[in-house]
């Protein structure tokens, strides 16, 4: 593979990117887009301070969770309308979840699974917390599996499509159909998909999806997630948040809640609009692009990454965490080592930005749209150089922050 037949090199002049710097964190914050900063003085000039509320109309603010969601649902095969922008993928894991639980009413377990992203199985416990009737079960805990967990009392399983830390892929089609096998709803967490992998939400006839904006997606820090519901339950989209931006007629300030039709009931109240001005610009992006070739190109670079580490960096302890079978991963690769976060600080001193997750985790995203073999090639180098030269020893990289 060389850098002249990558398909998407044209949109790495797409993105701010500072000098020297091999950003391999977009699983964390995406980049900035280059048409964005514009974009946000349009928004902030002209719509808020000089069109004041009337923005709400004349930009159409209010109809951006509905628009943005639609743009989305494109990147992960979901029909028009199947998808918003709103509040965060926590807030809407708890919709999903609740929601899922009401199309099941005669059922009152929920699966999650043990090593998901933590604020998946916090949601969980909440949801379980309020509601008394409905119980856990954890995937990974005493080594369950899902086939030893599912009966007929589940009614949800909440599944990560990728595995934050070690970055493995589920096979989406195959468990949303044993989960239907079973009676349950599928939701997927495509926090670690959603930019990166050409999901198809209604091929694999996904019940509830959510998932990050500002990742893959590159939607800014902060910016608001998305919730995915087939179409197939749109008769029945009860959820438990029930705001006025949520109602059929908003407008109408009625004093009881009725719900309105479609995707739009998943909305709560107002919402983070100079965010989803960032994130409409940010999705510009994506407008020209083809996300199998995305998913390719994907596949090479972490291979390149993996393999390259592995040659010159299993001699001092570094281990490959991610599946060896690119077909087996998302867009990550995860190295294990006992000094990964000194390690990892020594990188990001060069550099080169990754991050770390307890308890000895280095993670590195690869976004294709903004790196190219190349890049992957000096990563390696810069790695394998901290490594032979014990630089990662020095005090300061054993300071920690707040953020890692
Ligand atoms: C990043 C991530 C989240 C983040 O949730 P927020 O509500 O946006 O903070 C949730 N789940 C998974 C799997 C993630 O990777």
């Amino acid at each position: 593979m060389t850098d002249s037949n990558d398909p998407l090199a044209h949109c790495r002049g797409r993105f701010f990117l500072p000098e020297g710097v091999i950003y391999l964190d977009g699983n964390s914050l995406g980049p900035m887009a280059k048409n964005v900063p514009g974009v946000m003085k349009t928004a902030i000039e002209d719509e808020w301070a000089t069109g004041l509320i009337t923005s709400w109309n004349k930009a159409d603010w209010w109809g951006l969770p509905l628009r943005l969601g639609d743009r989305i649902a494109r990147l992960i095969g979901g029909d028009e309308g199947t998808c918003v922008v709103t509040d965060t993928t926590s807030i809407n894991i708890f919709k999903a979840l609740n929601l899922a639980c009401n199309l099941r009413p005669d059922r009152n377990i929920v699966i999650a699974e043990q090593d998901s992203f933590p604020t998946d199985l916090y949601i969980a416990q909440g949801l379980a917390d309020i509601n008394r009737h409905i119980e856990l079960r954890l995937i990974g805990v005493g080594g369950a599996t899902l086939d030893d967990l599912l009966d007929d009392k589940v009614a949800a399983v909440l599944l990560s499509h990728v595995d934050y830390r070690t970055g493995a892929l589920l096979d989406m089609a195959g468990l949303t159909q044993k989960i239907h096998q079973a009676g349950a709803v599928a939701i997927w967490d495509l926090c670690h998909t959603a930019g990166v992998f050409p999901v198809d939400l209604q091929g694999a006839n996904v019940d509830l999806a959510v998932g990050c904006t500002y990742k893959y997606l590159n939607g800014g820090p902060g910016a608001p997630a998305f919730i995915y519901a087939n179409k197939r339950h749109h008769q029945n989209l009860v959820q438990p948040l029930t705001g006025w931006w949520g109602h059929a007629e908003p407008f109408a300030f009625k004093p009881d809640f009725a719900a309105a039709p479609g995707i739009r009931a998943l909305l709560c109240g107002t919402q983070p609009i100079l965010s989803m001005r960032a994130l409409e610009a940010a999705l510009d992006v994506f407008d020209d692009v083809d996300m199998r070739a995305v998913r390719e190109q994907s596949k090479a670079l972490t291979t390149l990454f993996a393999d390259l580490v592995m040659a010159s960096c299993a001699d001092y302890g570094v281990k490959l965490l991610s599946p060896q079978n690119a077909a087996a991963r998302g867009s990550q690769i995860a190295l294990a080592h006992e000094n990964g976060f000194q390690i990892m600080q020594a990188l990001i001193a060069r550099g080169v930005i990754g991050d770390f997750r307890q308890p000895n985790i280095m993670r590195f995203g690869f976004s294709p749209l903004y790196l190219q073999p190349e890049d992957v090639r000096i990563a390696a180098k810069i790695l394998t150089d901290i490594l032979a030269t014990r630089e990662w020893e020095q005090e300061i990289y054993s300071q920690r922050n707040a953020v890692t």
